[in-house]
């Protein structure tokens, strides 16, 4: 795992004004940016399958 950003894929900088989240500066970084995108989105599409069933039986009901 990438011990720069303990495999978060990135850092969270604490600021004054609030927290900043900058991408991980290693070049040994192995997080799989791609994979958590993809892994987002299927979260995403869940929920929105979700909600649509939901309403769906409210509306049959
Ligand atoms: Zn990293």
């Amino acid at each position: 795992m990438c011990t720069t950003c303990n495999g978060t894929g990135g850092l969270t900088i604490e600021h004054s004004w609030g927290a900043q989240f900058l991408p991980c500066p290693s070049s040994d970084c192995d997080y799989d940016r791609e994979q958590a995108i993809r892994e987002e989105k299927e979260a995403i599409k869940r929920f929105r399958s979700e909600i649509y069933a939901r309403q769906f039986q409210e509306g049959a009901v």
